[in-house]
């Protein structure tokens, strides 16, 4: 009996990244390969790399000095971001037998069986030119009850720090006909919730002149899919049509994720941002009139080049007044072939350290109170399959963590709940 080829996944950086890798890992699941563990000894170890920052970069070099170790022989695929912006740094990391854009990579099964069994017959592939024209759905399993949903890629967007539209390409989306197909699909494996991800969500189906707002009016008709959560959606997309539509369907998680980046007006001029500070706060206004519990995350940059001190203070008072329940902070990165390194006076490191630090600790605080505000309210929660210390976790429509005694029974089922008991670890009790 031919001994099946063990072969290994390991993924960088956003959903998007974990849906298409579980959608190329499920090629791998029957026949002549069997899927095993990322620590364990493999003959194929597959990174799906991310390029946002340098410190994803690094991870990546990381992981395939790790899979050397764990097998000298084996082969290493590295695929998507960092090798569609930059795959002949790929090639040359000692171990990187063939390095697939964000086109090729969903060719990999063949791409492997071309390749032979040992390293020495590596064919070095390399992403050529890659065009990203086409659009892949996937969706993923990886055995959760939430499904990271791939519904657009690419960006048109020209942000002064941002790779993303070099690495992922145009924006682009499947119609709304054949989205719900794939969405079909989903309800069939029997998952409760899915997470609709991109890009840019927003921009969904410009292509075809169709909108996000109608794919959600059809993706609440599907049986069996209870719950829609989206992603981030940008402040100049997240029209008053999308937020009605989530105040009017309990299936439409009340839970948002709005870029900001800077809440100074200035310098979201100097990132070549599409908005002002103000339509940023206008929409959250909008969404505590129409959805009042809903948990607002943001996501925001310290320390781009040229910001001043005043400008950063200038943002952080901003924050400070605006309504929303936690903030992902990023610390400026440089990255190659960007307009933000011609910006200004490069931030200091230990500066852009300390303004981290200081958002920080103000996100924690709206945290806090975001959670506080919560307690005594009547919600459903989707409990989860992973169990810690006897416990499972599931979370909230509003995306607040809970957890309960464990019980098999529960896994994948939602159960209407009321938040008192919050612990030390932000959690509520049930
Ligand atoms: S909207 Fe801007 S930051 Fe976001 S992916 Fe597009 S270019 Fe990058």
């Amino acid at each position: 009996m031919e001994q099946k080829k063990r072969i290994a996944f390991n993924t960088l950086g956003c959903k998007l990244n974990f849906s298409e890798t579980d959608a190329i890992s499920r090629q791998f699941g029957t026949g002549s390969y069997a899927i095993v563990p990322f620590k364990e000894s493999a003959d194929i170890y597959v990174i799906n790399s991310c390029t946002v920052t340098k410190n994803a970069e690094k991870r990546c070099k990381t992981l395939i000095r790790q899979a050397m170790k764990n097998n000298p022989e084996a082969h290493v695929a590295v695929i998507g971001c960092y090798s569609q912006i930059n795959p002949e740094e790929l090639m040359d990391v000692p171990g990187v037998s063939m390095v697939l854009g964000n086109s090729e990579k969903f060719n990999l099964f063949d791409h492997l069986q071309e390749a032979g069994q040992n390293r020495s017959d590596k064919d070095a592939k390399q992403p050529a030119g890659e065009n990203l024209d086409t659009f892949v759905p996937s969706f993923s399993t990886g055995g959760r009850t939430r499904s990271f949903f791939k519904i657009q890629d690419g960006c048109d967007y020209k942000c002064a720090y941002c790779t993303i539209p070099l690495a992922r390409g145009k924006s682009r989306s499947n119609t709304i006909a054949e989205t719900i197909k794939t969405a079909r699909n989903i309800a069939d494996t029997g998952m409760k919730e899915v997470v609709l991800t991109g890009v840019n969500i927003g921009d969904f189906g410009k292509l075809h002149g169709e909108s996000f707002a109608n794919l959600l009016r059809e993706l609440v008709r599907i049986n069996g899919i209870e719950r829609i959560r989206m992603s981030s959606v940008e402040p100049d997309l997240l029209t008053d049509e999308i937020i009605q539509l989530v105040a009017d369907d309990e299936k439409l998680m009340p839970h948002f994720h709005i870029p900001l980046q800077s809440g100074s007006d200035t310098v979201l001029k100097e990132m070549g941002r599409r908005y002002t500070k103000n339509v940023f706060s206008n929409r959250i206004k909008k969404i505590r009139e129409l959805v009042p519990h809903a948990c607002i995350a943001a996501d925001l940059i310290v320390g781009y080049p040229g910001e001043t001190e005043a400008e950063f203070n200038e943002s952080y008072q901003f924050i400070k007044k605006q309504d929303i329940s936690y903030i992902h902070v990023f610390t400026y990165s440089k990255r190659a072939n960007t307009r933000a390194l011609q910006s200004g006076q490069m931030v200091h490191p230990s500066e852009r350290k300390r303004r981290s630090k200081q958002m920080q600790l103000l996100s924690a605080k709206k945290k806090k109170q975001f959670l506080l505000s919560n307690r005594g309210l009547e919600t459903n929660v989707l409990w989860e399959r992973d169990a810690h210390d006897g416990f499972m976790f599931g979370f909230t429509e509003n995306y607040i963590k809970v957890k309960t005694v464990y019980d098999a029974a529960r896994v994948n089922t939602t159960q209407a709940v009321r938040l008192n008991k919050l612990d030390a670890h932000n959690v509520y009790l049930i």
